[in-house]
């Protein structure tokens, strides 16, 4: 967002700081809907300020950023991509459905990825740099995780998942790893490569059935599925 004097385009400012979401900004504007400094623009990529002024509908809309961030209990059978025309859909649309309205008029990214079957913490924000952070691969955020899997695992098993073992796309890092029942494993992981919960357990001869998410960072899982809250700015710092 427009931060002292650096430009940003119209619509993603508006999609920023929460007015509409960027796509339906897009059409705003298009539609002539908005207005800079006094007059209507319909280019979604004008550059704007802080100090633009700008109206939607003839309203003074505040242009100030805020970073903003969700946990979203994610159900099974929903992907987080960006449509799924066939299944049960995505879990932007998901999230949508639930949010408040004062908060779906952001843009809101998912900070990395679950399958369709995983269950558990996800979370959202508005800041794409926020995203970059999280889910670059040096920043080794904490991920805890809970898998029902195949079979009993053995101590060795599950000192092979600490060392870290060989996948077909590399080592993994050292991870923790015990029981939590007789075929429950609960899975800290300081990476996040594709399907990489799966791919481990299965290396160590222990396909999973079930998986869940429990923790990201500081942020633990705290409401039920379906449901969302925002995080505290405390959790914002600390968690990402
Ligand atoms: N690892 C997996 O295999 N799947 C997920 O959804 C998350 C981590």
């Amino acid at each position: 967002v427009p931060e002292g004097s650096r430009a940003e385009w119209l619509a993603r400012a508006l999609g920023r700081a929460g007015v509409l979401p960027r796509s339906e900004a897009e059409r705003a504007i298009q539609d002539g809907r908005v207005e800079v400094d006094g007059r209507v623009e319909r280019d979604p990529f004008a550059p704007v300020h802080a100090a633009s002024a700008v109206r939607l509908d003839g309203r003074p809309c505040a242009l100030e950023s805020r970073v903003l961030a969700v946990m979203f209990h994610k159900p099974a059978g929903v992907v987080v991509h960006g449509s799924d025309p066939e299944g049960m859909g995505t879990v932007f649309e998901r999230l949508r459905d639930v949010l408040s309205p004062e908060l779906r008029g952001y843009e809101w990214y998912a900070v990395g990825r679950l399958d369709r079957d995983t269950t558990g913490l996800l979370l959202f924000t508005n800041e794409e740099r926020l995203v970059a952070h999280a889910t670059s691969p040096g920043t080794h955020l904490s991920k805890r995780y809970v898998a029902g899997v195949e079979g009993f695992p053995s101590e060795a098993a599950l000192q092979r998942l600490r060392e870290g073992l060989v996948l077909e796309d590399g080592p993994t890092r050292p991870a923790e790893a015990r029981l939590r029942g007789p075929r429950c494993v609960e899975l800290v992981l300081t990476e996040g490569r594709h399907h990489q919960v799966k791919r481990m357990l299965a290396a160590v001869g222990h396909p999973v059935h079930t998986l869940h998410r429990e923790a990201v960072g500081a942020v633990s899982l705290d409401v039920p599925e379906g449901s969302w809250r925002r995080l505290t700015d405390a959790e914002v710092e600390q968690g990402l």
